[in-house]
C-alpha cells in the first residue's frame, strides 16, 4: 500500500492571481497525428484557449501558436513553437499556456531546458493537465521530478499518463536502491535481512539509551560486526545515515537530493524549504518503529542543540529540554539556559532573569543538572511509582513512569526525551555559600548549614531529593555567575571602548 502525499497546485487559483497590469498570454497547442480526430482536437485547442485567454480581464491575447506534429518531433521541425521562443525572446509574452509537457516538448530534457530558458527571461508556463504553473515553487519540484525520469523516457509520455507523474512515481519508488536490512525478492520489493535488521534495531536501541554516535561505532567494531559497506569499521556517518533514514520505517522520501541545473546533473540536497519532497508511507516492512523513529529524531534534534551552544548566541537563551521546569531558589521563577563562554566554566548554566542580586548570582551548571538528574532518576522507587496508579490524578504519568523505569532501571545519560516527559518541575537549594565557605565556617564550630540539593518533582507525585554535585568551589552556583557577570562587564567595557 503506498500512499502520496502533497497533491500539486491548482493551477486555477493561480491564474486568478491579481497582477497589475494584464499580463500577454500566449497558447500553445499540438497535435499528434496518431490522434484519430486530429483535426477536430487541434481545431478545438485553438477555439479552447482563445476563449479562454480573452475570458480573463486580466489576461491579454499574444497569440495561439500550433504545430500539427508527429508524437516525438523535437523542437527544430515545430516552426511555431520556435516562433513563439522567438516571440518570448523579444519580450512580447509574459505567460504561455499549454495543454501538457507532452504536447509542449518532446521530452522532459527538451520540456526542462525550454522552461528554463523562458523563465530566465521572465516568461512563465502553465501546463495545464500537469496542473505546473512555472511561477510557483512546486513547478521546480514537478520539473525536477521529470528531470529525473528523463533519462528512462525514449517514447513520448502519453496525455493519459502524465497526470499521471504520480502513476511513475509509485512505479519509480519500487525500483530497488539498495539499504542495509533489506535485500530485493523477485518483485524488487524490500525484503527484511534477519541479521542485518538486528543490527539496525541494535543502532536505533543503543543511540536511544544514550550511546553516542562513536559509543555505537565502537561497540559494533567491538563485536565484529560488519559495517552496512562490508568493512570491518564504522565510520561515523553510516551509523548516523542509518539514525536518520525513513526507510527504516517502511516510508520513502523521495527527492532527497534534487538537481539545480538538469545540464550539469549537479545535484542538491534538498532542504525542502523551496522543493518539497514527496513522501510515501508504509510502502515496505518496517524494521523500526515509528515511535522509536520519533524518539530518535528528537535526541538528535537536541543533542545537536546542546552542540551548537555556540558563541554567536552567547548570553542568550539557547532552546533546551527541561526548558520550562528548572526552578530558581531565590524566586522561583523559570531557570534558562545560557552558554557561559568563560575558560575556567565554559559549558552552560541555568541563571534566573528575574528577581534581584541573588538571582543573578545562582547559574547552575548544566552538567551537574544532568548528573542529578540520572541519580534521581536512578532513586526512583518503582514501588511508589506503583503505589500512585492507584491514583487517578497521576494514573496516565505514572503508569508511564513506571513502565520507563521498569525497562530501563538506569539511564546511562539523561534521555531528554523520556526524563522531559516524565518530571513535573525540578528545584535547586539555596547553594548560598561555596564548598570554601563551608568549610571554613564548618572549622571554626559556625553554622555552616546550606542546601546544595537538588529536587526533582515527578509528575507521578513522587519527589527525589539528591546532591547537586557541587563539590568543588569553580561548580558553585556563585562563582559561575561570577565569571559570566565579569565576562558581561568585559563585554560591556569593550563595546564601549569601541564606540568611544
Ligand atoms: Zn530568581
Amino acid at each position: 500500500m503506498s500512499k502520496i502525499e502533497k497533491i500539486i497546485l491548482d493551477p486555477v487559483k493561480e491564474i486568478q492571481r491579481k497582477t497589475p497590469e494584464k499580463l500577454r498570454v500566449a497558447a500553445y497547442c499540438r497535435v499528434s497525428t496518431d490522434t484519430q480526430d486530429q483535426r477536430t482536437s487541434f481545431d478545438g485547442q485553438v477555439r479552447t484557449y482563445t476563449q479562454l485567454i480573452q475570458s480573463n480581464p486580466e489576461w491579454t491575447l499574444a497569440g495561439i501558436y500550433a504545430d500539427e506534429g508527429i508524437t516525438g518531433t523535437s523542437a527544430e521541425k515545430r516552426p511555431e513553437f520556435l516562433q513563439m521562443i522567438e516571440e518570448c525572446e523579444a519580450g512580447l509574452i509574459d505567460l504561455v499556456i499549454t495543454k501538457s509537457i507532452s504536447r509542449f516538448a518532446r521530452n522532459t530534457l527538451e520540456c526542462l531546458t525550454y522552461v528554463r530558458k523562458l523563465r530566465n527571461m521572465g516568461v512563465n508556463i502553465i501546463f495545464e493537465s500537469n496542473r505546473i504553473d512555472t511561477r510557483t515553487a512546486f513547478s521546480e519540484m514537478l520539473l525536477t521530478v521529470l528531470a529525473a525520469f528523463a533519462q528512462e523516457e525514449s517514447r513520448s509520455i502519453s496525455e493519459n499518463t502524465m497526470w499521471g507523474i504520480r502513476k511513475r512515481f509509485e512505479e519509480g519508488v519500487t525500483r530497488w536502491c539498495r539499504l542495509y536490512g533489506y535485500e530485493k525478492n523477485s518483485k524488487g520489493e524490500y525484503q527484511i535481512v534477519p541479521d542485518q535488521a538486528a543490527v539496525v534495531q541494535k543502532v536505533f536501541w543503543l543511540y536511544e539509551h544514550g550511546s553516542s554516535i562513536g559509543e555505537i561505532r565502537k561497540y559494533m567494531e567491538a563485536r565484529h560486526i560488519k559495517s552496512p559497506n562490508g568493512t570491518d569499521t564504522w565510520c561515523q556517518s553510516a551509523v548516523q545515515t542509518m539514525l536518520m533514514n525513513e526507510r527504516y520505517i517502511g516510508d520513502i522520501l523521495l527527492q532527497k537530493f534534487f538537481v539545480e541545473d538538469h545540464l550539469t546533473h549537479k545535484a542538491i540536497r534538498n532542504d525542502h524549504t523551496e522543493i518539497p519532497s514527496y513522501y510515501i508511507e508504509n510502502h515496505h516492512t518496517p524494521i523500526i518503529s515509528r515511535s522509536q523513529f520519533e524518539r530518535v529524531q528528537k535526541i538528535r534534534s537536541m543533542r545537536r542543540m546542546q552542540h551548537s551552544r555556540a558563541d554567536e548566541v552567547m548570553g542568550a537563551c539557547i532552546q533546551y529540554p527541561l526548558g520550562d521546569k528548572l526552578r530558581c531558589p531565590c524566586c522561583g521563577s523559570t531557570l534558562y539556559q545560557r552558554s557561559i563562554p568563560v575558560q575556567s566554566v565554559r559549558g552552560s548554566g541555568w541563571s534566573c532573569e528575574r528577581g534581584d542580586d541573588a538571582c543573578h548570582s545562582f547559574i547552575m551548571r548544566s552538567n551537574l543538572v544532568e548528573q542529578a538528574l540520572l541519580e534521581a532518576y536512578k532513586k526512583l522507587d518503582v514501588n511508589k511509582v506503583c503505589e500512585k496508579l492507584n491514583s487517578p490524578k497521576f494514573g496516565a504519568a505514572a503508569k508511564k513512569t513506571m513502565e520507563i523505569k521498569k525497562e530501563n532501571p538506569i539511564l546511562k545519560k539523561v534521555d531528554f526525551w523520556w526524563v522531559d516527559d516524565l518530571i513535573d518541575h525540578i528545584a535547586f537549594g539555596a547553594h548560598s555559600k561555596t564548598p570554601r565557605e563551608y568549610q571554613r565556617l564548618a572549622a571554626l564550630g559556625e553554622d555552616a548549614t546550606d542546601d546544595r540539593t537538588v529536587r526533582v518533582y515527578w509528575r507521578c507525585g513522587l519527589i527525589t531529593t539528591v546532591h547537586s554535585g557541587v563539590v568543588k568551589d569553580r561548580d558553585h552556583p556563585a562563582y559561575v555567575a561570577e565569571c559570566y557577570n565579569n565576562y558581561l562587564k568585559r563585554q560591556e567595557a569593550k563595546k564601549e571602548a569601541e564606540t568611544a
